[in-house]
């Protein structure tokens, strides 16, 4: 199936029709017919409903010895191996070792188990390519996304003012909502030494590290001091920021946490509001993990003032359950996210007044990009919001009823009570350093595998954590945690 590997003479009309012909014959293999797609598809559907049939009963954490090394020897091929080989090298080296994010036994980090509806919306949007970065290209598609960033806007209690962005996750949501702040807030480059911003310890990582990518890495960044609930105490913010303007710098931007992804305590959104609006500063809410949990009443009744902050970041990836890929940002006053992404005022004027809705890539620093709207969409409509409302709802009762029932575990020690679906705990061994004892017992968990839970450390102390998220994750899988910890526990112990 080799080409010939030169034309006669480029100006031979011929030989160059000849040419293009043999050309195209081998091009022609990039678009199998409705025989060879169905050839395609049907395994990978196969496969797909092979995974779903185990997933209950496989591992939540598989160690495995190569690591999916095996890989390496299938090169990047000049001839196609088929997809039976294609997906006996996914099943054995990219399914099976290392993490299930799909298991309902994941009840580490921040999980959320990707819904199969979503699997369908990307099989459409890679299908038609849709070009969902402008308006005129493809309006279907940069309405169905807006349509999503409005219904998060309404979800946050913003006004009609409000405009956002789908990002491939919270890091880059963050990154682009801080970017909007330092702009909005005019910190130029020579102020950056001089201009603070405001957060807690318990930050998520990627909000320091947006700092440092949005050219803001020599900004003082005060760590505010933490109440007992590991939450920003607003006093302490009020405090920090007329300590710095009596030295003469200019604080612009406080980052608060809705959900935080160690022990998911909400800071008190509405106090540091007052803080933040007494002093000109910038509010941005990083509720990458606990956003959505606003479809709840009682998610309502735990994260409250959102409506105040000026931007705030959600991950459909953690609390819509969505396939990975899915972060968002929503910008209050949507103006001022857009002048940030643009360069010139006049080109700006000229897609916020002649279109009707505003491009995806005035809104981010994407242009081509993935039409991710539609794996958020699907779902949504397909299974309306009912399930979702129960499934986050059942997750924070889930973390409640953990938080008891580890508690009856003899030598366990509780952190705070879970605020929404993060438990801390720790086991205090007989006899011995508790840390080092927490340590060996979360390796043997995550060597057992049919749960995987992971730990952290605050001030000095090595907590274990339990993160429920997963919409795949019910009693059944709480109980079996509960069951290996005491398991484990018993076997170190000796
Ligand atoms: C997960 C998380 C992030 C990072 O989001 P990614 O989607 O992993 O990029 C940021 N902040 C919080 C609070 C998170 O839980």
């Amino acid at each position: 199936m080799s080409a010939p590997s030169s034309v006669a003479s480029p100006l031979d009309p011929a030989a160059l029709r000849e040419r293009i012909g043999e050309l195209e014959a081998i091009a022609r293999h990039l678009e199998p017919g409705p025989e060879g797609r169905e050839a395609l598809r049907s395994p990978v559907v196969g496969h797909s409903e092979e995974f779903y049939a185990r997933l209950d009963e496989a591992l939540a954490y598989r160690v495995t010895e190569d690591k999916g090394a095996g890989l390496l020897e299938v090169p990047i091929p000049e001839e196609g191996i088929g997809i039976d080989r294609a997906l006996e090298v996914i099943a054995e080296h990219v399914d099976r070792p290392g993490l299930n994010p799909a298991s309902g036994g994941h009840m580490a980090y921040v999980p959320g188990g990707g819904v199969f509806a979503s699997s369908l919306g990307d099989y459409l949007a890679d299908v038609g390519n849709h070009y969902s970065g402008v308006f005129y290209a493809t309006p279907g598609a940069v309405r169905l996304e807006n349509l999503l960033v409005r219904w998060m806007a309404e979800l946050v209690g913003y006004p009609e003012s409000a405009l956002g962005t789908l990002a491939s996750g919270g890091s880059i949501a963050n990154l682009t909502g801080i970017v909007a702040a330092r702009d909005a807030k005019e910190v130029r480059s020579r102020e950056v030494e001089r201009s603070p911003v405001y957060m807690t310890r318990q930050v998520h990582h990627c909000v320091t590290k947006a700092m440092r990518l949005a050219g803001l890495g020599e900004a003082p960044i005060r760590a505010v001091p933490l109440d007992d609930r590991y939450r920003m105490r607003a006093d302490e913010l009020a405090r920090l920021v007329a300590v710095d303007r009596k030295a003469g710098l200019r604080p612009w931007m406080v980052v608060a946490s809705s959900g935080t992804t160690d022990t998911g305590a909400i800071d008190p959104v509405e106090e540091i509001a007052d803080v933040a609006e007494a002093e000109g500063l910038w509010l941005h809410v990083d509720a990458a993990y606990g956003g959505f949990f606003l479809l709840t009443e009682l998610g309502r009744g735990l994260i409250r003032g959102l409506e105040r902050s000026d931007s705030v970041v959600m991950d459909p990836h953690k609390g819509l359950f969505l396939p990975y890929g899915t972060g968002a940002l929503v910008v209050k006053d949507g103006e001022l996210l857009a002048r940030s992404q643009h360069y010139e005022a006049s080109y700006l004027q000229d897609a916020l007044g002649s279109t009707e809705e505003i491009s995806p890539a005035d809104l981010s620093p994407e242009l081509t990009r993935h039409f991710r709207g539609l794996r958020m969409w699907m779902p949504l409509v397909l299974h309306g919001l009912a399930p979702f409302r129960a499934a986050l709802e059942e997750k924070i009762q889930l973390c409640r009823y953990f938080y008891e029932e580890v508690g009856k575990i003899p030598g366990m020690e509780r952190g705070p009570y879970p605020e929404l679906s993060v438990a801390l705990y720790r086991y205090v061994p007989r006899a011995g350093d508790a840390n080092e004892f927490n340590a060996r017992l979360i390796r043997e968990v995550q060597r057992d595998g049919r749960v995987f839970l992971s730990s952290t450390t605050i001030d000095g102390v090595f907590w274990l954590r339990l993160a429920v998220l997963c919409f795949r994750t019910h009693r059944r899988h709480v109980d079996l945690a509960l069951e290996i910890l005491r398991e484990k526990i018993g076997k170190l112990e000796g």
